[in-house]
């Protein structure tokens, strides 16, 4: 079958039902956009290609960072919108639109607030290990640690404001008129197609990670990677926007990680290096400064024979991972194998006693690698996890304004349309490096509720 066309003439096209807000994703971005655009007044409609809501937010560990929340100030953090600011730059190393790390960064408290205060979402902060790269504890998350609940809790409150979700809709072709976004034809799952008109569009159907020809082309050093996002996340956005003359920046940047559990495939926390954990290779070898984030986590481990490593934490460690459902379920699938002694450990992991000996004792500060201990050494009973690298989401995309607009290539805002989430461009910078822990979902509610919240 030939590819439907992305964008045609919305002259002539009479459409099937009109809406003044269309949202295309249901992810985070795209239920946060239809809250934000709901309690500004806007009739809203989120159309979503898959059975049910879901999207890369329900395969997250969902945690949200936020500078200067109430939840920070009740626990004591003192935090606040440049320190955020500055963190996210100095991971990308100063790669990214100054602008847009600002307004990120000053929007993640209201966001959260909002969400929680409003909507009701139950978030904490995660108060008993750091991320790195975050000079304050500001990880907000829902009981469960986990992203399904997250967009469960979502469309729910969509559902109560009553704004209506259609599913099983794929959007195809936008259709135009001048420089204006005119409405949207959209696949059923039997082939049949149907158009809706709309005031203003706003794209929250993320990335292309679930394109292996657009992750080959514009990050090639990950293609072949195990993929860890959601398959439907095909770059409809970025073939939307290069069809439109849209500004694009940092194709090339992604949020890798190393520390997927194999061959079970569940994301084993960074917390368990970042409380004193290490990595090493199949021959029992550590290889790399883990402290330096687990995006980049995926290619040091990729790079390893097998493309393999084992992650080694202690009982102490486990017992603040297992807050997260993940960890629970790599548990109950016998992922997480446990040894009371060295010896033991070397047994369940089939990996070289004395290169395992040396590996653990080996802590100077710095180490050889670069890497500086400051947490207890690890102690018997042992834990250890056989994990992988993986593509978990791309980071570049459609450049946007200080209303989420999204840019023409010359830096002038198209009228009515709107990215939000992995269909805008990120603050990851231009790699894999760039990623600050929680980047991902970070862009999705801020810019989503800027993107819903904008327009009329
Ligand atoms: C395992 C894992 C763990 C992660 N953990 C975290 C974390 O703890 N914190 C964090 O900040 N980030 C995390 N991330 C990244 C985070 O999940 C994403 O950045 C975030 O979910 C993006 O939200 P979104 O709404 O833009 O996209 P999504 O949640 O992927 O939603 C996009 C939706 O659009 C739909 N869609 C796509 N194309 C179309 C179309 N043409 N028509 C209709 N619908 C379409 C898709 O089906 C999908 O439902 C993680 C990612 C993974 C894979």
């Amino acid at each position: 079958m030939a590819e439907p066309a992305r964008i045609r003439p919305a002259a002539g096209v009479r459409f099937d039902l009109g809406v003044e807000t269309l949202i295309v994703g249901a992810g985070a971005a795209g239920l946060v956009a239809a809250l934000a655009a709901h309690e500004a007044g806007q009739e809203a409609l989120v159309i979503e290609a898959d059975a049910a809501p879901a999207g890369s937010t329900a395969l997250s560990a969902g945690l949200i960072p936020a500078a200067g929340t109430a939840l920070q100030r009740a626990a004591g953090i003192a935090d606040d919108a440049a320190l955020f600011a500055a963190d996210i730059q100095a991971k990308a190393k100063g790669e990214n639109d100054p602008a847009l790390v600002d307004l990120l960064a000053r929007g993640s408290a209201r966001a959260i607030d909002w969400l929680a205060g409003r909507h009701g979402l139950p978030f904490s902060v995660v108060d008993d290990f750091d991320y790195p790269g975050h000079s304050r504890r500001r990880m907000h998350g829902l009981p469960s640690r986990s992203g399904r609940e997250l967009v469960d809790r979502l469309r729910a409150a969509c559902e109560e404001a009553g704004i209506d979700i259609v599913c099983n809709r794929r959007a195809e072709t936008l259709f135009t008129e001048d420089d204006l976004i005119r409405g949207v034809a959209l696949r059923a799952p039997d082939g049949a197609v149907e158009t809706i008109g709309c005031a203003r569009l706003i794209l929250a159907c993320n990335g292309f990670g679930g394109s292996p020809a657009l992750v080959a082309r514009h990050m090639p050093q990950i293609a072949g990677a195990l993929w860890f996002g959601h398959d439907g996340n095909r770059g409809d956005a970025l073939h939307w926007g290069e069809a439109l003359g849209a500004g694009l920046a940092h194709l090339g940047a992604y949020q890798g990680h190393g520390n997927v559990a194999h061959p079970h495939g569940i994301l084993i926390t960074w917390a368990v290096i970042t409380e004193g954990g290490v990595q090493v290779n199949l021959s029992g070898q550590r290889f790399w400064d883990e402290s330096q984030g687990y995006s980049e986590a995926a290619r040091a481990v990729l790079s390893q024979p097998e493309g393999q490593a084992w992650t080694i934490f202690d009982a102490r460690i486990a017992a603040i991972a297992r807050q997260f459902a993940d960890f629970r379920a790599a548990e109950a699938q016998g992922a997480i194998r446990t040894a009371g002694t060295l010896a033991e450990l070397a047994e369940v992991t089939g990996l070289p006693a004395e290169a395992l000996r040396a590996s653990l004792a080996a802590r100077g500060a710095p180490d050889r690698f670069g890497r500086i201990f400051s947490k207890p050494p690890l102690a018997p009973p042992f834990c250890a996890v056989r994990v992988t690298g993986a593509l978990f989401h791309t980071q570049g995309g459609l450049q946007v304004d200080d209303q989420a607009r999204v840019l023409h290539a010359d830096g002038r805002p198209f009228a009515n349309l709107h990215a939000a989430g992995g269909a805008a461009c990120g603050v990851s910078g231009s790699a894999d490096a760039g990623y600050l822990s929680g980047n991902g979902l970070l862009a999705a509610v801020v810019l989503g509720r800027i993107a819903g919240a904008a327009g009329r």
